[in-house]
């Protein structure tokens, strides 16, 4: 079984970095170009690219098997990685991941990272500005998931940011983006102190949800959106924190 120190996170993160620059991952996404027509036909068509048969799994578990070996210093076969991540994917309740012997929270991170990375790949090599300038909704156009984080890019227009494969779409500037409340008195912004500068959160006072968003005009550079996505954990806390003391 794989295991990892804590705070690793960011670790895993940039050797997955640099996993992506290897041959088998550049293979892979030759490999993957040849779907990108029919993808980008069904994002024209107002659906998300990828039905769920798409996961690259060996490539994933190429993966998985790179970062056990380079942070774990620890061989895992490709069989077992395989096996390992089909598991964590299929599950669908706590119950099942620890009967699947994927109790252990290090590795859960690891998968998921893993998972991510090769979504992303997937959606980087399909995605198509000119196609998804049509797209609207508020699900990735790659992957039909809901989204992460949201950004306002240098010209201040609104982007979405998914949290499966981390494909940005843009989304219309004002308003909640899993509603559609538009009234901007039902959106509160909250602030979170000086720790997060040029970062809020953004709640909506009509169905309780929030999205944390980055202006990147008072940023100095475009952050990486998976360790984003967990570095700003805390102001998930202030955002629900507010929710509860004022709902
Ligand atoms: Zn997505
Ligand atoms: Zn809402």
């Amino acid at each position: 079984m794989i295991r990892a120190n804590s705070g690793n996170y960011f670790k895993i993160r940039q050797c997955l970095n640099q996993w992506q620059q290897e041959a088998v991952c550049k293979a892979a996404k030759a490999e993957i170009t040849r779907y990108a027509d029919d993808w980008n036909r069904r994002i024209a068509a107002g659906l998300p690219a990828f039905d769920e048969a798409v996961f690259p799994l060996a490539l994933a578990a190429d993966a998985l098997v790179n970062v056990s070996d380079i942070i774990e210093k620890q061989l895992v076969s490709h069989e077992k990685a395989q096996y390992l991540i089909k598991s964590y994917l299929q599950s669908k309740t706590c119950e099942e991941v620890i009967a699947k012997g994927l109790s252990d929270n290090q590795l859960r991170m690891y998968i998921h990272l893993v998972c991510l990375t090769v979504m992303n790949i997937m959606a980087e090599n399909i995605y198509c500005e000119e196609v998804s300038q049509s797209w609207l909704q508020n699900i990735c156009p790659a992957c039909g998931s809901a989204p992460a984080l949201a950004y306002y890019d240098d010209n201040g227009k609104r982007k979405l940011v998914c949290g499966t494969c981390i494909t940005h779409w843009q989304f219309k500037r004002l308003g909640c983006a899993v509603c559609d409340e538009e009234n901007h008195n039902n959106i509160q912004i909250v602030k979170c102190g000086n720790d997060f500068p040029g970062w809020s959160v953004q709640v909506c006072k009509t169905c309780y949800s929030y999205l944390k968003v980055a202006d990147l005009r008072e940023l100095d550079q475009t952050p990486d959106w998976i360790v984003a996505n967990v570095s700003t954990l805390p102001m998930d806390f202030t955002a629900e924190k507010w929710l509860s003391e004022n709902f």
